[in-house]
């Protein structure tokens, strides 16, 4: 069994109210940062914990704190990115849903650490149950002197707002995130300055996914080289991991990083092995922007060493025979599941969340989009494939924020592996439309066994 650090009382009846998240040691974070450590000794433990942001890009966030500027009579703010959409990822709102008074304490402790005295969450505004759940818990925190003027009586003012988001997937792009909170259009900003520098009104801001700020509870209650302890190499800690698609017990799971993956899909503990009896095709491994991987690449790296639910080894082998851990959405596919279709899927999500900013973006989503519809809807060509993969690399990198990159990962691995896949849709286009998913024209869906 592993180790829990975030949802360890998840299943504790009424651990959503103060009261009993209190009785279970919640808080305790926030007397000992805010009475025994300074704002600088906050930073060296989250640095010492090796934390790695937990939205996606996996940067350290300890170092990502000690990049904000502390211009004299500047106000500083954090901003927790709440704004959880990537197909695929619902782990976040399980955390604010079930256990808010966790995302609560850490953004105490944060913005105590940061210098900010007004934080906000930025929360995806079709999260209305979770906004109101927070708001509640805010007042629960604030009455009992957590948060307002004065908090413990140590003199550190703070207030915390919650912010529904412009319903747009872009908004969970950091800079565009901070357009939409200051009440514009949610374009993502041309960088440099970053928002370390001139983020949130212009002034220095740091901001930080829900459960990057959730996990600073931990590493200050237990201290930094605690944290590191638990994890594998760089990969420290634990990750919440939603997983979803066809398995036997889809749901929100907290893992040590460094699981197998093999551990994490079959045993009972997770998720259960695929549903129906059915045998595994193929895994997005970190939401939908991640390269998809093959079964036999999902359980195995090239080199036949067993894949771990770790940054590195997940990426190992770079985007030709690995991928990334990402947001942790976790998605199988079992062997009557289509993956052009799939495609096409992602593909007309990218392209109707482009903020149409940058023209490859723009273009390229809906060409995209528009080349895999005809191939799932058989009319495609055999050039088409390799016209994919042309258009692909021409957004890729070419774009103002990663959405560009986003769309083009997945259309590019889903042809690099299952390219016999695509060509049968071409070749036998009538019986792919008529039937609507691949079914067993992969005629090789590799078993557990055969992939281990
Ligand atoms: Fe907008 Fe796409 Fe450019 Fe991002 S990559 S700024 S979403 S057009």
């Amino acid at each position: 069994m592993g180790r829990k650090l975030l949802l360890e009382h998840i299943n504790v009846p009424g651990i959503n109210t103060f009261e009993v998240y209190r009785k279970k040691g919640g808080y305790a974070a926030v007397e000992k940062a805010l009475t025994t450590l300074s704002p600088d000794a906050i930073v060296e433990e989250v640095k010492k914990s090796g934390l790695r942001g937990r939205g996606g890009a996996g940067f350290p966030t300890g170092m990502k704190w000690s990049f904000l500027a502390k211009p004299e009579g500047v106000a500083r703010y954090l901003v927790c990115n709440a704004d959880e959409s990537e197909p695929g990822t619902f782990k976040d709102r399980y955390l604010m849903t079930h256990i808010p008074h966790l995302l609560i304490e850490g953004m105490i402790v944060s913005s105590f650490a940061l210098g900010a005295h007004a934080s906000y969450i930025y929360v995806r505004g079709e999260m209305m149950p979770q906004i109101r759940i927070l708001e509640r818990a805010i007042a629960e925190a604030k009455n009992a002197g957590f948060l307002g003027k004065n908090i413990l009586g140590t003199g550190y003012d703070l207030e915390l707002y919650v912010q529904p988001g412009g319903g747009a997937y872009i908004c969970g792009e950091e800079t565009a995130l901070l357009e939409s909170l200051e009440g514009k259009r949610g374009n993502p900003r041309i960088k440099p300055p970053f928002p370390a520098i001139a983020g949130l009104y212009g002034c220095p801001t740091v901001v930080n996914n829900v459960e990057s700020i959730a996990a600073v509870v931990p590493i200050i209650n237990d201290g930094g080289e605690e944290y590191a302890k638990i994890g594998l190499g760089r990969s420290t800690g634990t990750k919440l991991i939603s997983a979803g698609g066809n398995l036997k017990n889809p749901g929100v799971y907290e893992i040590e990083l460094g699981l197998s993956c093999e551990e994490f899909l079959y045993s009972d503990e997770y998720c259960g092995g695929i549903a129906n009896g059915k045998r595994l095709k193929a895994v997005v491994a970190g939401g939908s922007s991640v390269p998809i991987l093959p079964a036999n690449l999902f359980l195995k790296t090239i080199n036949n060493e067993p894949r771990l639910m770790s940054y590195e080894s997940l990426s190992d082998g770079g985007f030709a025979t690995g991928t990334m851990l990402g947001s942790g959405g976790f998605i199988a596919f079992d062997e009557d599941q289509c993956i052009v279709r799939n495609t096409w899927n992602f593909a007309r999500f990218y392209h109707h969340e482009s903020c149409g900013q940058c023209s490859p973006c723009r273009e390229g989503t809906g060409w995209m989009e528009k080349v895999l519809h005809r191939l799932e809807n058989g009319h495609g060509k055999m050039s088409d494939m390799d016209l994919l993969v042309d258009v692909s690399k021409k957004i890729e990198g070419n774009t103002i924020c990663p959405l560009g990159d986003a769309a083009a990962w997945p259309v590019a691995s889903a042809i690099r592996h299952f390219r016999d896949e695509f060509e049968w849709h071409v070749t036998n286009a009538s019986e792919a439309v008529t039937r609507n998913y691949g079914l067993a024209h992969y005629a090789d869906p590799l078993t557990k066994a055969e992939a281990v």
